[in-house]
């Protein structure tokens, strides 16, 4: 199979997979324990949160660890008592738990407006997403950042898909959440950055761990494997991501009545993501699959009916192409003959079903 959906979720690195394993085995204490087996777990523990917060250039008091990044968006969202404000691209983690929130526009690449962030009321919240997970659309955050600031704004980004491949400075943020399982990181852990002096109110309340704003013991093999996973994610990786992801761009272009959707430059560089005029994404994802080529789309047909994506239709996406999206996102384990593997298959499959609708 040629894996093409690591925006999804990414395969385990070996390296990782050899950090996480003496926390199952050997140093399998709980953090909280007074004895040295406990210690051994703290010890990993703290040493992960220096390493996650160093690569955001943040404190590592300001790192909670989480389950991941639906837990952090909630966590962050749930967390205020503000009146939020979000993109009308976000996730769902995002926009489910600000149900009632007012959403921003974005234009037709999947940028922010700055000019309707002027429009906030001051001292409200503000979530939007760093990287699109659908269309690969970066924002400009450090102007976003700036505009909130002049108005009191809590600034907080959903940066699962990019820790790592995007310079994230916390200077810019109040808050960040991030993810390890898209990065070659174990799913189930993940962290919330929060600026100190930020006050916010618990999810989940118990035991008092991570300064009592998430409650449990902590998923120490988890949480040592995402460290280890930032810590892999380095200049390189996304030198060759994007250069597989320019590859499959230019190859699917020549594809008729297709496009690239997103911004063209302003994009994670593991993400390629296209739409067919008068193709069925989900179908066209079966048939890919059956031809060896695992990807995503955002339409999904559920009980006979074609649910369009919230995404495409912010951008604003022509109506013949809405249903017809193919997300493609490579990573390093991919090579150049995958992708051109892979492009040729998709071209295959969607002639066929032009072919087939003539
Ligand atoms: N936000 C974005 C932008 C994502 O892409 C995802 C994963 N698809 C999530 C949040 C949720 O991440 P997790 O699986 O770690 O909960």
């Amino acid at each position: 199979m040629i894996y093409l959906d690591n925006a999804a979720t990414t395969k385990v690195r070996d390296e990782v997979v050899e950090a996480m394993l003496p926390f199952f085995t050997e140093n399998y204490g709980n953090p909280s324990s007074k004895h040295s087996i406990g210690e051994k777990a703290r010890d990993a523990m703290e040493k992960s949160r220096e390493v996650i917060a160093k690569k955001i250039k943040a404190r590592p008091e300001e790192m909670v660890f989480t389950s991941g990044a639906t837990e952090s968006n909630n966590l962050a969202l749930k967390g205020v008592d503000k009146k939020i404000f979000v993109s009308s691209i976000e996730h769902p983690s995002v926009y489910e738990p600000a149900s009632g929130a007012k959403m921003i526009k974005v234009d037709s690449d999947g940028i922010m407006d700055l000019n309707s962030i002027n429009k906030i009321p001051k001292n409200s919240f503000l979530s939007v997403v760093l990287g699109n997970n659908e269309i690969g659309t970066l924002q400009d955050t450090k102007q976003i950042s700036e505009v909130a600031r002049e108005r009191n704004i809590l600034f907080h980004s959903d940066a699962a898909q990019c820790l790592g491949k995007v310079k994230i400075k916390s200077d810019y943020f109040d808050m960040l959440t991030f993810s390890s399982h898209k990065i070659h990181g174990p799913k189930g852990a993940g962290a919330l950055y929060i600026k100190e002096g930020i006050k916010i109110k618990p999810l989940i309340r118990g035991g008092g761990q991570e300064k009592s704003l998430r409650a449990g013991t902590e998923n120490i093999a988890g949480i040592v494997g995402f460290a280890k996973a930032v810590e892999l994610m380095n200049d390189d990786y996304c030198e060759k991501a994007s250069f597989l992801r320019d590859r499959v761009i230019r190859k699917i272009l020549e594809i008729d009545n297709s496009i690239l959707t997103g911004h063209k430059t302003k994009r994670l560089c593991s993400i390629a993501s296209f739409a067919f005029k008068n193709v069925e994404g989900e179908q066209l994802v079966r048939l890919l699959d059956s031809h060896g080529v695992c990807a995503s789309t955002g339409s999904a047909c559920k009980e006979g009916e074609i649910k369009e994506s919230h995404v495409l239709r912010a951008i604003n996406l022509p109506k013949e192409y809405m249903r017809g999206s193919l997300r493609l996102s490579p990573s390093i384990f991919n090579t150049k003959e995958e992708i051109d593997e892979a492009a040729e298959t998709v071209k295959k499959a969607v002639e066929s079903f032009r072919i087939v609708k003539r």
